[in-house]
């Protein structure tokens, strides 16, 4: 069991190599400087030039932010007729207002962390919709500020409507040719790059478009993409990236482990189960098992994808078939394993347990198999469902080798998190499993799922050597 004291352990590196600030109250929001406890260290550094970058952002946000005479005045005319007004000068505040969608954590963190370093990019405050779950989840992440929008934003009573047929969505407007050299600068936009977007809400990734946008204070952003691609593929924003991000695929690494702070009620549930169930193991293996067939539960072919993969990849043994098989006790390893199971549905869990109690495995090593929780159903902005869920993305995260489900943002953010590349169980395609079952990650950065592929970025994606096609997944791109 480890001491949940931050100072038992002096040597560990708390502040994650500069990324956090020192400062915050450590009580009431516990896993800020100890979630470094529960990991071993990350073999990636956060450049000096992303560090101060942050810490730059922090004044920008408790001048802006919240409560402030510039936040006041920012608002003042938001939501008129007559809103039309210039971000007149580098003094005046913008924003990025991210706004909570129907879907579910994992693409609302990865949209989160989207939002937030284009707020980085381009000198903009994050304010994050506070009407779902977020404050159950998640700490301030900002010292003496708020990043919570407030209840009363002159805006909120419509930002639920928003969508592709707004006025003032960006998309729309190109769309409807509103937008020339004429044009004055409006107080908000809607920028729509949720997966169902248009060749024209995807204008918001070309550098020309980018000229307009700066000026507009209030950005207020639907999206459940990782995005990040994207912006990295804008000239003007690569120059800064590459100083920022020195090693390409560290980007969603560290801005998650940054911004997102589980509250003292997510990280008992993350340290209970770990202290446990997984401390005392000598190695922690990871499975994630998305279905995202409907009606989902247990498959026989899900099973068997999934003992082929850890199997064939080396991550679990294999069985014994009969006694005199099992390695003798001299090279027989001793060696405990611990498989944390994250599932909708137990019986993934219950099946592996039982195959690795009914019969020895031919390494010798014992494997014991955890699941903390089988939902069965999605029910996301039901509080503990959505706080289980978080837990166990955490949990995951602590593990030493991750499989994850292709194309699931809740595997995206357990092994981004954790800094690990997964293998990647391909989608079953007509009840079967695929053969290879899994495939070894490119990188740990998440994926664009739906990647603008064909406008001003198309020639970019061809030739820029750190991005590619996502595995077995060509409508996406990422960065490796
Ligand atoms: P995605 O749909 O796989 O991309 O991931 P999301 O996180 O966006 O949405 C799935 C939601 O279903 C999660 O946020 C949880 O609410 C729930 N869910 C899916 N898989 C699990 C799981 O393994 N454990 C728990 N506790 N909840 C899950």
């Amino acid at each position: 069991t480890i001491n949940s004291s931050s100072e038992s352990k002096p040597h560990h590196d708390r502040l994650l190599g500069g990324l956090l600030k020192p400062g915050f109250d450590e009580d009431s929001c516990v896993s800020r400087y100890t979630q470094s406890l529960y990991r071993k260290p990350s073999p990636y550094k956060p450049s000096s030039y992303l560090v101060s970058t942050l810490r730059r952002y922090e004044k920008l946000h408790k001048r802006c932010g919240p409560g402030t005479e510039a936040y006041k005045k920012a608002t003042k005319n938001l939501g008129n007729d007559d809103e039309n007004q210039e971000r007149s000068s580098d003094k005046e505040c913008g924003y990025v207002v991210w706004v909570a969608t129907e879907y579910g954590l994992g693409n609302r963190i990865i949209s989160m962390v989207s939002s937030f370093l284009y707020a980085l990019l381009t000198n903009r405050v994050l304010l994050v919709d506070q009407r779902k779950d977020i404050t159950d989840l998640f700490c301030q992440p900002f010292p003496n500020t708020s990043w919570l929008l407030p209840l009363d934003f002159p805006l909120m009573g419509q930002i639920d409507s928003y969508y592709k047929d707004y006025s003032r969505c960006y998309g729309t407007m190109l769309k409807n040719h509103a937008i020339n050299s004429t044009t004055l600068t409006p107080s908000h936009l809607y920028l729509h790059l949720l997966h169902d977007y248009r060749d024209e809400d995807k204008m918001f990734y070309c550098e020309a478009n980018q000229g307009f946008i700066k000026n507009v204070p209030w950005l207020v952003v639907k999206s459940n993409l990782y995005f990040v691609p994207s912006l990295w593929l804008i000239p003007s924003f690569q120059t800064k990236l590459i100083k920022l991000f020195p090693q390409k695929d560290t980007v969603f690494h560290h801005l998650s482990r940054y911004l997102f702070h589980p509250t003292n009620q997510v990280w008992d549930m993350v340290t209970s189960t770990y202290n446990a169930n997984l401390s005392k193991a000598d190695e922690l293996l990871g499975l994630q098992i998305r279905v995202f067939s409907t009606p989902g539960g247990y498959f026989q072919h899900v099973m068997d994808q999934i003992v082929s993969c850890t199997q064939r990849e080396k991550l679990l043994p294999e069985l014994a078939t009969t006694e005199s098989q099992v390695m003798n006790t001299t090279t027989r390893s001793k060696k405990h394993k611990a498989v944390l199971v994250a599932s909708l549905h137990a019986e993934y869990s219950d099946e592996l347990r039982k195959m690795y109690l009914e019969r020895p495995s031919l390494t010798g090593e014992v494997i014991e198999v955890y699941q903390p929780s089988g939902e069965k159903v999605q029910q996301t902005d039901e509080k503990l469902h959505d706080q289980k869920a978080l837990a166990e993305i955490y949990l995951l995260s602590l593990t030493d080798n991750i499989v994850t489900t292709e194309r699931s943002t809740f595997g995206f953010v357990a092994h981004g998190l954790g800094g690990l590349k997964p293998w990647i169980l391909y989608a079953p395609k007509n009840g079967a499993a695929p053969d290879p079952p899994c495939v070894r990650a490119l990188s740990m950065e998440p994926c664009l799922i739906r990647a603008p592929l064909h406008g001003c970025q198309a020639k970019a994606i061809k030739t820029t050597p750190f991005i590619r096609r996502c595995e077995n997944w060509n409508l996406g791109i990422k960065l490796v």
